[in-house]
């Protein structure tokens, strides 16, 4: 444990709960009383504050603005039957973090302010976690290039901040896939590995194109053959075949790595399915469905934890799965939120108590 920093904390007088209903949320509308904000200048990071949310006024020459240093984090904090509060793998998100501001050339953010300034924020907002099934309170580190000069060079200044947003499920329900033969998200060398915004950015087009085509999202394949599976829309894939449980490696550079990825991972194998990270191809998936031992598709990620694929689409073929046979993926959300709730014991050290 790192010894908290001093943070300045200004109150916020009235509290805005008493206008949100904490039921039925959208992801990521509602914000919380309070925000913490860092500032970073002179090669250290100063005026680490919690005050009330409230905008930024930044100058249009803002470097983030126009060359794209930001980057981000998605970390959710939950309630257990007992009102006591808990964020899961924030250690993880932190590490992924610096990766990330390492690959931008961004300064790493201390400890001292990621985590204990996240915990100091949540507490002070811990009304604002709901403890309704499948609802969180949703927790969105992100760090950008502040300094105001258009030349183009590393930022100098950088703000990092952490926001929270009460929410509900994120995906309710299951999704059509179409396999991306055009556009990319991320090749070998570049900043698919990093949490950066501009990789959201570049995906949206193929996103909505997908969505013209009565799809809710595309199965990004790689840069060169686009036969290699990388993630579904913005999470992870896994893919389940001949039980047997499938997901791509991370070894090239072009795939986030998932906390919940990694989570469900250990909970697949301690559940004794074998588990197998490795470069998948798109015939491969498609023989299996031929065959009939394509059996789960899901993708995972913070927002969604476990989002059910119903349909996928390479080229002309269509897979469709049926929602009696997603045994395996519904038992890893179960057995996960168990640890979520509290409900078996935390045996990875995943939740930090707030
Ligand atoms: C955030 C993210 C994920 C999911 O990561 P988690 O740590 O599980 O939330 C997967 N893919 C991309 C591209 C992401 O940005």
């Amino acid at each position: 444990m790192v010894a908290a920093m001093d943070i300045k904390v200004t109150r916020i007088e009235r509290s805005k709960l008493n206008d949100v209903s904490l039921e039925n949320l959208p992801f990521g509308k509602y914000f919380t009383d309070h925000m913490l904000e860092a500032e970073y200048e002179n090669g250290k990071w100063t005026n680490v504050e919690i005050k009330p949310y409230q905008p930024l006024v930044l100058d249009p020459s803002l470097a983030a603005l126009h060359y794209g240093q930001s980057i981000f984090e998605g970390i959710k904090a939950y309630k257990d039957a007992d009102g006591e509060a808990f964020i899961f793998r924030p250690y993880d998100n932190f590490k992924r973090f610096n990766t990330s501001a390492q690959r931008m050339n961004m300064p790493e953010v201390p400890e001292e302010i990621f985590i204990e300034g996240m915990r100091q924020l949540i507490a002070l907002d811990k009304n604002w976690i709901p403890n309704k099934k499948d609802h969180s309170l949703y927790i969105r580190p992100f760090m950008f290039a502040t300094d105001q000069i258009l030349g183009v060079r590393p930022s100098e200044t950088y703000k990092f901040l952490i926001i929270l947003s009460p929410t509900g499920p994120y995906f309710p329900k299951p999704m059509n896939i179409l396999v991306e033969e055009r556009y990319t998200r991320a090749a070998p060398g570049g900043v698919g590995f990093a949490k950066n915004a501009g990789n959201y950015g570049g995906s949206m087009l193929a996103a909505t194109k997908a969505q013209q085509q009565g799809y809710d999202q595309v199965l990004w394949t790689d840069a060169f053959e686009h036969k290699w599976l990388q993630e579904v829309g913005m999470m992870n894939v896994f893919f389940v075949i001949d039980n047997v449980a499938l997901t791509p490696s991370l070894e090239e550079e072009t795939i986030l790595h998932g906390v919940t990825r990694n989570s469900v991972i250990t909970i697949l194998q301690e559940m004794g399915v074998k588990v197998e990270e490795r470069r998948i191809h798109i015939d491969e998936v498609v023989n299996a469905h031929i065959e009939g031992k394509l059996q789960e598709v899901f993708g995972t990620g913070t927002a969604a934890t476990i989002a059910m694929i119903q349909k996928l689409k390479y080229k002309d073929y269509v897979m469709e799965f049926n929602e009696a046979n997603w045994a395996l993926s519904s038992k890893v959300k179960a057995n996960m939120d168990a640890i979520k709730e509290r409900k078996v014991a935390d045996t990875h050290g995943w939740l930090l108590s707030i």
